[in-house]
């Protein structure tokens, strides 16, 4: 758009890093922000700064937080022997918000994508493995999602848990070919996850 205020430009612009925020909707934000909710625009401003200024990942599964263990790994009630693999903090909160889980989990992260650089170590393998190695972990479900590239993480998965001698369960039927846990309606991640199936 013809602006003459180029923060106002530099405002649209920014928002478009935002997912499914084109150059319409971004420069409706912006103006919206401008016209009627300035006190709307300071906020979001701050919790982003803060957002992106304070939270990092916990080190033992790799979730963001904002201290240096997340207060999911730090809980007490939660069960110690079952370890969730997942691929992203997103798919963590839709297994957390569909299933009755309370288990521990780890974040890759990403998945395996040899073309994209993305390897083992990338994805903490090593600390995966790691962890594994320290007795407390009985049974370790893959979650990752049904694509190519998440099937060869799981793969990988698999003959981790084989090596440390640690039984690993995969998410069955429900997720359809090719989907993303994130957007599979909750009833079918819960069923997916309650019917996960031993890996050969
Ligand atoms: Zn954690």
């Amino acid at each position: 758009m013809s602006s003459s205020s180029p923060l106002l430009k530099e405002l649209i612009d920014a928002l478009r890093c935002l997912p499914g925020v084109g150059g319409k909707s971004a420069q409706r934000m912006a103006m919206q922000l401008l016209e009627r909710d300035r006190e709307g625009g300071r906020r979001l401003a701050a919790a982003l700064e803060q957002a992106m200024q304070h939270i990092g990942n916990c080190s033992r599964c790799r979730n963001f937080s904002e201290h240096e263990v997340c207060t999911l790994c730090a809980s007490d009630g939660r069960e110690r022997g079952v370890l969730c693999v997942v691929e992203t903090p997103s798919d963590l909160a839709a297994i957390e918000q569909a299933t009755g889980y309370r288990g521990q989990y780890f974040v890759l992260l990403g998945r395996l994508s040899p073309l994209d650089g993305t390897g083992p170590e990338e994805l903490g393998m090593p600390a995966l493995a790691a962890r594994l190695g320290e007795g407390e972990v009985q049974e370790m479900i893959i979650a990752t999602n049904p694509t190519v590239e998440g099937e060869a993480t799981a793969h990988y998965l698999g003959r981790l848990a084989a090596a440390a001698g640690i039984r690993a369960t995969r998410l069955a039927h429900g997720v359809p070919l090719g989907g993303e846990l994130e957007y599979v309606d909750r009833s079918t991640l819960a069923h997916a996850f309650g019917g996960r199936q031993a890996v050969e």
